[in-house]
């Protein structure tokens, strides 16, 4: 499985874009930044979208990749929850501020939308896909994307603390989890369903608590104006627990 990190932030500038990871050039989880950092080519390629939660940093680019593909003539494949389409259907794409590419064109809508049920394995497209809830403040699934060698990725989508029962369904080498902000903020993110250095630590020692191991882990959704202390708290809680935990960018590469 390759990994690519399209965007690793939570704000868009011209050096951050939001959250979206590309997987073998043809999965996508979250659509922050999809028609903004792949060429029409690349973009042609994708074959499925999971989308983790509503929130317009994970989403904003579902409108503009659906256009690119309704002027091809083709569809594009949209996994999630039940909460993202309703909030797709009545606000992105109602038919106001764009296209009703749920339903247009009639005869083959744009956007083939499946529903997923959390806690069951679902094959998309060559991957065993595994939405898993997390407490984000919206409702939110992290994602285990299994590839056909037995190799696995998590992807935790925004989450505050209390990963506990998360970890019990998932056995992944490879963790990408959120640090939205640095360990001053710990207030602002448990109110706002985030983590911070800190209490992403906890969630980690809470991981080998229930596994028995910790994965190599990779840090997204990191506030740009905020990142240079988040990093030097991440590589503190690298050194603490004595395991591999990076900060994401975009353009980084993984492989696994
Ligand atoms: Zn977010
Ligand atoms: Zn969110």
């Amino acid at each position: 499985m390759d990994i690519q990190v399209l965007g690793a932030h939570n704000c868009e500038s011209q050096k951050s874009r939001q959250m979206s990871l590309l997987i073998d050039d043809t999965l996508a989880i979250d659509a922050g930044c999809l028609t903004s950092s792949l060429s029409f080519p690349a973009q042609q390629k994708l074959k499925a979208i999971l989308l983790t939660h509503h929130h317009y940093d994970h989403i904003r680019d579902v409108p503009t990749i659906a256009m690119n593909f309704y002027l091809r003539g083709s569809t594009i494949n949209i996994y999630s929850i039940q909460p993202v389409y309703d909030v797709l259907s009545t606000h992105l794409l109602d038919g106001k501020l764009y296209p009703k590419f749920l339903e247009q064109p009639p005869q083959n809508p744009t956007i083939k939308f499946t529903m997923i049920e959390a806690y069951k394995v679902n094959q998309i497209e060559d991957y065993n896909v595994l939405a898993v809830p997390v407490n984000h403040t919206v409702p939110t699934v992290g994602y285990q994307i299994t590839a056909s060698d037995g190799k696995a990725m998590f992807y935790t989508g925004d989450t505050g603390p209390g990963l506990a029962d998360c970890w019990r369904y998932i056995s992944p080498q490879l963790l990408f989890i959120e640090a939205t902000a640095p360990d001053s903020y710990e207030e602002f993110a448990k109110g706002s369903g985030h983590l911070t250095p800190s209490l992403l630590k906890r969630e980690l020692i809470s991981f080998q608590e229930v596994k028995g191991y910790l994965p190599k882990v990779v840090v997204v959704h990191m506030n740009p104006a905020l990142e240079e202390e988040i990093e030097a708290e991440i590589v503190a809680v690298a050194g603490d627990l004595n395991n591999p935990v990076t900060i994401a960018y975009e353009g980084m590469q993984l492989h696994l």
